[in-house]
C-alpha cells in the first residue's frame, strides 16, 4: 500500500453502531436471523416450533400485531407483546411520480433517515434499498457521497424498508412469484452494501427464506462500487445477482470518479468480477455507466469498454447522468448515449439505456440522500446547519 493510499476516504470513517429502529426498551423481532429469533423466544420461555410460526405471521403474513398471531395461546401473545414489538421504520413522507415511482423517506429510531423507491414496471417492480446513511465514499458524480453523516443500517433497517414498501401497496401475505408487485430488490439505495456486509447478508436472507417474504436470489441484485476483497464473499453467503458501478474504462478516469478505484484498480475489480460464482450467460454481471459529457462518453471510451467486458459474461447499464446542485459534470447528449450505445451493443454486449424515473420527486440514481437533506432543511425552518441532519 502506498503512504497515499492510507488517506484515502474508502474505509468507513463515521460508523456509529447501528440503532436498533426505535426508542421503545422491547427488542425488535424485525431483523433477527431465524437462529437469533429461536434464541429470544426461548429466552422467553416458548417452545422452539413457536419460531416458525411468529416468523411466518412476520414475514409471510406482515403482521406487527402479536394479537393477531391466532396460533399461539391468548396468554403467550400477551406475554410476547410484553417483551418484543415487531417494528417497522417511520414513514416520514411517501412521494408518488407521475411515471409510478413512489419514494419513501423512512426514519428510524435515532432520528437519522434513508430513503427507498419502488420503481414499477409493466411485468414487476424493484425497490431500490439502502445500506447506509449516507455514505463513506466520496464518488465525485454521486450526491450521497456528499452527506457528512454517515452509519451502517442495522437488519431491520434494511429488511424494514422493503417491508414498508409492501405495507404501501398492501402486499400481504406474500403472493406468489408471478403475481408480485414488489418482485425484485436492488441494493442501490444510499450506502456501499459491501462496507456493511454482515448487515446486508442477514437482511437479505432473511427476505429470501421461502417461509416469509420468499424474494429468490434471482430477483436480488447487489450494486458495489467496487469492494474487490469482499465480491467472492457476496457469491459464497448470498449468490445473489452482482452489479459493479464501472463509469470508466481507464484507472486514471476512474481513479477521480470512483476514488475506491485508487486501492482496487479496474484489473483487480475485473479479475473478481470473472470469478464471480454463476457468471455464466443466464447471470450476466451489470456494469453501471453513468453518461458523463466529455469524461467518459467517446466512441473510444465504447470500444474500450467492449474489450474490457469480453471476458466476462456481462451487460451493461447506461445511466445518463442526473444532475444535482453543484455537480462537477453534465448530462451527455442524448445522441451521444445512442451513439455509444450503439457500438457497445454492435460490440455483442447488452446496453440499455435507463430511463431515468422518479426525477420528479427526486429518486432517481444518485438523487437520493439530497431530498431528505433538503426536506429536513425545510421541516426545520430552514437551517442550514449540517450538524442539524
Ligand atoms: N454504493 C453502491 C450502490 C449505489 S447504486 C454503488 O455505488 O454501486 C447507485 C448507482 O447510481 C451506482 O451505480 C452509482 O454509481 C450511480 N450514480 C450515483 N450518482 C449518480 C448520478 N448523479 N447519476 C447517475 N448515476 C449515479
Ligand atoms: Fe457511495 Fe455508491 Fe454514491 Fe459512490 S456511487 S458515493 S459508493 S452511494
Amino acid at each position: 500500500m502506498s503512504p497515499t493510499m492510507s488517506l484515502l476516504p474508502t474505509e468507513p470513517l463515521q460508523i456509529v453502531e447501528p440503532f436498533s429502529g426505535r426508542n421503545d426498551l422491547r427488542p425488535n423481532l424485525v431483523g433477527l436471523s431465524r437462529e437469533e429469533l429461536k434464541t429470544a423466544l426461548a429466552e422467553a420461555g416458548l417452545e422452539p416450533f413457536r419460531a416458525r410460526q411468529v416468523w411466518q405471521w412476520i414475514y409471510w403474513h406482515g403482521v406487527t400485531d402479536f394479537a393477531l398471531m391466532t396460533n399461539i395461546a391468548r396468554k403467550t401473545r400477551e406475554r410476547l407483546a410484553e417483551l418484543f414489538v415487531v417494528a417497522r421504520p417511520e414513514i416520514v413522507t411517501e412521494q408518488r411520480s407521475v411515471d409510478g415511482t413512489r419514494k419513501w423517506l423512512l426514519r428510524f429510531g435515532d432520528g437519522n433517515e434513508a430513503e427507498t423507491v419502488n420503481i414499477p414496471e409493466e411485468d414487476r417492480g424493484s425497490v431500490c434499498v439502502s445500506s447506509q446513511v449516507g455514505c463513506t465514499l466520496t464518488c465525485s458524480f454521486c450526491h450521497t457521497g456528499t452527506q457528512p453523516l454517515v452509519r451502517n443500517l442495522a437488519p431491520a433497517e434494511i429488511v424494514g424498508q422493503f417491508m414498508v414498501a409492501r405495507d404501501s401497496y398492501g402486499e400481504w401475505p406474500t403472493p406468489t412469484e408471478t403475481t408480485r408487485m414488489l418482485s425484485n430488490i436492488v441494493m442501490m439505495g444510499m450506502g456501499e452494501p459491501l462496507y456493511n456486509f454482515d448487515n446486508v447478508a442477514t437482511a437479505l436472507r432473511i427476505v429470501m427464506d421461502e417461509q416469509g417474504i420468499a424474494l429468490s436470489r434471482r430477483r436480488i441484485t447487489l450494486s458495489t462500487s467496487g469492494v474487490v476483497p469482499m465480491i467472492a464473499k457476496v457469491g459464497e453467503v448470498l449468490d445473489v445477482n452482482l452489479a459493479v458501478s464501472l463509469h470508466a474504462v481507464n484507472d486514471q478516469v476512474r481513479d477521480t470518479l470512483v476514488p475506491v478505484n485508487r486501492k482496487w484498480p479496474i484489473a483487480e475489480l475485473l479479475a473478481a468480477c470473472a470469478a464471480y460464482p454463476g457468471a455464466r450467460n443466464s447471470r450476466r454481471i451489470t456494469f453501471e455507466y453513468a453518461m458523463l459529457k466529455g469524461i467518459n462518453d467517446s466512441d473510444a471510451d465504447a470500444r474500450e469498454l467492449v474489450r474490457l467486458l469480453a471476458p466476462i459474461h456481462a451487460k451493461v447499464n447506461l445511466i445518463p447522468f442526473n444532475p444535482w446542485p453543484g455537480a462537477p459534470y453534465e448530462c451527455s447528449s442524448n445522441n451521444r448515449i445512442h451513439r455509444f450505445a450503439e457500438i457497445v451493443n454492435a460490440g455483442g454486449l447488452s446496453a440499455p439505456v435507463r430511463t431515468p424515473r422518479g426525477r420528479d420527486i427526486l429518486a432517481a440514481c444518485g438523487q437520493l440522500k439530497s431530498a431528505s437533506l433538503r426536506g429536513r432543511r425545510e421541516r426545520v425552518g430552514g437551517l442550514e446547519s449540517k450538524a442539524a441532519v
